[in-house]
């Protein structure tokens, strides 16, 4: 299937690693035109910046700031004169394995900052160049709906980000901008596994042992396995694209079954 994605402009942003750097390499595939943001350009992102022939930028970005998001959306501006589409990526989870009350103000902000906040920043610096045609795609998680004490401030901010995405769909649908929502369940990346990550914490919390606590959740979905960054960047292309032209303030779960219920 012919997406229709050649030559749009696509600012992607956590694009640094993990899902947003599949993303930005499936958009980069597909002919459009990118430009990435995270606060690390790692060796992966520079190389598919110098296997692009201009089509992918990759931008050092903070987006802890409204100056930084203005900034992303601002190149894909100067060097490819718009934006399209916008993939509202970047996320961060920090489980709390100490209960509610050991959660701090300063980690409650943490977590609502950039579960919500950076997606509203760069929604607002990208929102005045979305011409009719054009699209927002949120990547929130099935979390936001089933919540969890280990990891209250993730859950919190991600369900704002996508009631966030549904109203902004009524308020800009009219216009002819679509705004929807992807929910992955867990997603092998190296949120899991680096030494911050969700496995290694719980691991160092509850004395399990990483494989078996990985294996253990694995076994929570239906298919047996973690999504691939790489199927949840299929679902944000499909969205992305104008075969989606009629999709509009809706979340696709893609979770291996984990939802059990309709
Ligand atoms: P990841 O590997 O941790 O990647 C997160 C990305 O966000 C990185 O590129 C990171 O780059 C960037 N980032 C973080 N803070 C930033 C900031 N202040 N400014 C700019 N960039 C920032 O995570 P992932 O697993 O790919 O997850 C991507 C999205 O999917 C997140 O929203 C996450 O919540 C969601 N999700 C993931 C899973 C999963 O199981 N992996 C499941 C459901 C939903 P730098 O650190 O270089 O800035």
């Amino acid at each position: 299937m012919d997406l229709h994605l050649s030559g749009r402009v696509a600012v992607v942003t956590g694009a640094s690693r993990g899902i947003g750097l599949a993303v930005t390499r499936a958009l980069a595939e597909e002919g459009a035109r990118v430009v990435a943001g995270a606060r690390t350009l790692t060796p992966d992102l520079r190389a598919l910046v110098a296997a692009s022939g201009g089509a992918v930028r990759a931008l050092s970005v903070d987006l802890s700031t409204q100056e930084a998001a203005d900034r992303l959306v601002g190149e894909a501006v100067s060097a490819f004169g718009g934006v399209d589409v916008l993939v509202n990526n970047v996320g961060g989870v920090r489980p709390r394995m100490g209960g509610f009350l050991s959660i701090t103000d300063e980690q409650w902000t943490w977590g609502l900052d950039v579960n919500l906040l950076v997606a509203v920043r760069a929604t607002r610096a990208a929102l005045p160049h979305l011409k009719a045609g054009s699209n927002i795609v949120n990547v929130s998680t099935v979390m936001s709906f089933l919540a969890d004490p280990d990891v209250y401030d993730y859950t919190a901010g991600k369900a704002a980000l996508s009631n966030f995405s549904k109203a902004l769909s009524k308020e800009v649908g009219p216009k002819g901008v679509r705004v929807n929502t992807v929910s992955p369940g867990p997603v092998e990346t190296e949120l899991w596994t680096r030494e911050d990550g969700i496995a290694p914490t719980v691991v160092r919390a509850v004395g399990v042992d990483q494989e078996a606590f990985l294996k253990e959740m694995a076994s929570r979905m239906v298919t047996g396995r973690f999504t691939k960054a790489e199927e949840v960047a299929d679902v944000v292309l499909f969205l992305a694209s104008d075969r989606a032209a009629n999709v509009h303030g809706s979340d696709f779960s893609i979770d291996g079954g984990m939802i059990t219920t309709m």
